[in-house]
């Protein structure tokens, strides 16, 4: 049975959906618009502007003059209690913001309400709390250039400027405070760019922020294609710092269009994460680990445990249960608070998913659960265990970001790191076990951002985040975050 839905949010999905800049809501300057559907029924939700050049023009320009202007002249201690406001409304709002992410996301109403909106606000206010403790150093010189002159020097941290913000649709409304929040608390302003499919939330947010009292032109919301309104953003050359979650592939070429204008980028690509299960786990609880680590979101998670590797002696019954579990989780609606296993974002993604599960048959490998769709309507794939498969396969060399996760044995250490960094990607990996000397052996030889044991997925504000290898450049979260927002500029005073 599907809650309720808020009439707030009926009444937010029947409004028109302008591009905010300068704190007002306006039609893109073609007049075009694209449409917005509901993964849970494939049907048309709403329509959203589609943004374009001229449109990101005006909206970088915005951020620009309230850079300069209204946004310059805050004090730290100003932006840490605007965004404290901003964190107090994103709760306020909870359940109107949860709904509508999950009518537009379908994820679970649950993960909408733990995730988009409290894992939201705490990371505002975690972030809000830095804008008063951005801090250089003092360094004494020991230049000897002009006898008897001396020198001293300090660092000043300064706003990197206007950021553009490039976000996907897998946690919309989370991603978007991910960039937004740290942006403004070192006090850059921002024009957020959401996924072509999840523009709603992102447009609730960009009001949040002017009820909150952040000025006009501070947030600005382009929302539009990514080949049109996230390439213009991407290339424009008013544009001080690029930040960007998505695939690897849409990666390099934010990254290539940075390097161009010299704009200061981060990036946050795939991932295809590996869980390692030592023998020394209970085969139970190893299953519920290794579920937990990939059917999170259907699988639509950068961090997803999508390669599982399980110590031989516990394969099989680690496999049996794994498989008892995937099959035997409930399949519906994010409105549906019983439902355990949601749609995916688009009929795109079903296919591709379907598509490399096929592929993966083709190669040999056994499905042990699902491996089909799930429905008459929306866009639903039942959760997936393969088994006997091989490193060279694309389902165990290529990101799926779906529900499906492809087990292998292993025999000893050596070889499991082996799997386990034979891998273009190094975003995140789990390491299950007790066994304390073979833990912390493994932990330095894994090459991953971040390195989970004994769970998987769990994010804090404070933990820096971000990739090896393919999965991207640069950090988020905690004190990494600041300096991605920030320019370090060296003072020389002689005297
Ligand atoms: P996914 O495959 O998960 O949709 P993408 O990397 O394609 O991931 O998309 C992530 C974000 O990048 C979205 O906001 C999308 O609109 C945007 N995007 C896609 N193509 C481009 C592009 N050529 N330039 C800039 N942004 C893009």
């Amino acid at each position: 049975m599907s809650i309720a839905i808020d009439p707030r949010v009926a009444a937010f999905i029947d409004s028109q959906h302008g591009l905010l800049i300068d704190g007002r809501s306006q039609p893109a300057l073609s007049g075009a618009q694209m449409p917005v559907f509901n993964p849970a029924t494939g049907e048309e939700l709403t329509r959203v502007a589609a943004g374009a050049d001229a449109d990101i023009d005006l909206a970088v320009a915005a951020a620009r003059r309230a850079f300069e202007g209204p946004w310059a002249a805050q004090r730290p201690a100003d932006r840490e209690r605007l965004l404290l406001k901003l964190a107090d409304l994103l709760e306020a709002h909870g359940e109107e913001l949860a709904q509508l992410e999950t009518l537009n996301n379908g994820q679970s109403i649950h993960l909408a309400r733990a995730l988009e909106v409290g894992a939201a606000a705490e990371f505002t206010r975690y972030m809000a709390g830095w804008a008063t403790k951005i801090e250089g150093k003092s360094l004494d010189l020991s230049i000897a250039a002009v006898p008897g002159a001396r020198y001293r020097a300090y660092t000043v941290p300064e706003p990197v400027g206007v950021v553009g913000a490039i976000v996907p649709w897998n946690f919309p409304l989370l991603m978007a405070i991910w960039k937004i929040v740290p942006a403004l608390a070192c006090g850059c302003t921002v024009v957020l760019k959401p996924a072509d499919e999840t523009p709603l939330t992102a447009l609730r947010l960009g009001q949040l922020c002017l009820d909150a009292g952040i000025a006009p032109g501070v947030v600005n919301v382009v929302t539009g294609s990514g080949a049109q309104a996230g390439a213009a953003l991407a290339a424009h050359k008013g544009i001080d710092k690029l930040a960007f979650t998505g695939s690897t592939q849409i990666g390099k070429v934010i990254g290539h269009a940075a390097v161009d204008n010299m704009t200061r980028f981060s990036l946050e690509l795939g991932g295809k994460s590996p869980v390692i299960v030592l023998d020394d786990c209970d085969p139970q609880a190893a299953a519920a680990g290794a579920a937990g680590a990939i059917f999170f979101n259907q699988g639509q998670v950068c961090t997803a445990g999508s390669r599982l590797y399980i110590q031989r002696a516990i394969f099989d019954q680690v496999l049996e249960r794994l498989s008892a579990i995937a099959g035997s989780l409930s399949i519906g609606p994010g409105l549906d608070e019983q439902a355990q296993v949601n749609p995916l974002i688009s009929a795109k993604q079903q296919k591709r998913v379907l598509d490399m599960i096929g592929q993966g048959v083709a190669d040999g490998a056994r499905v042990l659960c699902g491996g089909v769709a799930y429905g008459e309507q929306g866009f639903y794939v039942r959760p997936t265990v393969l088994a006997d498969v091989h490193a060279g396969m694309q389902v165990v060399r290529e990101e799926i970001f779906g529900p499906v996760v492809v087990a292998t044995p292993f025999d000893d250490i050596d070889e499991v790191v082996a799997l386990a960094n034979d891998n273009q990607y190094g975003l995140g990996a789990s390491i299950w076990s007790n066994d304390l000397a073979k833990v912390m052996d493994l932990i330095p030889r894994i090459k991953a951002g971040t390195v989970w044991v004994n769970t998987h997925n769990m994010l804090d504000p404070s933990m820096p985040f971000g990739g090896y290898k393919q999965s991207g450049i640069g950090r988020e979260m905690g004190h990494a975050a600041i300096e991605a927002y920030t320019e370090n500029k060296s003072v020389c005073i002689a005297f």
